[in-house]
């Protein structure tokens, strides 16, 4: 899927969630792309709120989750583009889950 073809979907928020002034469409970023959909970033110049919507090809067009977020465009990026966890990160993690340990472990990191 390419959003080069689909220009009308970028347009689906128009307005800040915060303080409802309309968005420049031009400062939305993507941040990045995949068969599973694509993930743009928002800055509202008025307010400065982030918004962060993940849209998601669907049968019957886009499906898009929005969210406020703090971060920066790179801070989403470092932390949404990174490497999947693993199978076996996952399989130690419920097994510390399981033995109380996970918080300890944290501790342990810091
Ligand atoms: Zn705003």
């Amino acid at each position: 899927m390419s959003v080069n073809n689909q220009p009308f979907s970028l347009k689906i928020i128009k307005k800040c969630p915060v303080c409802a002034h309309d968005y420049n469409q031009q400062s939305m970023q993507i941040l990045s792309e995949s068969e599973l959909g694509f993930l743009t970033y928002l800055s509202c110049k008025f307010c400065g709120a982030n918004l962060l919507t993940k849209f998601s090809p669907a049968p019957h067009g886009l499906i898009g989750n929005a969210i406020l977020t703090d971060l920066k465009a790179q801070e989403v990026l470092d932390f949404a583009v990174g490497d999947d966890l693993s199978a076996d990160e996952v399989l130690v993690i419920n097994q510390e889950i399981y033995k109380n340990n996970l918080i300890k472990q944290f501790r342990s990191l810091i």
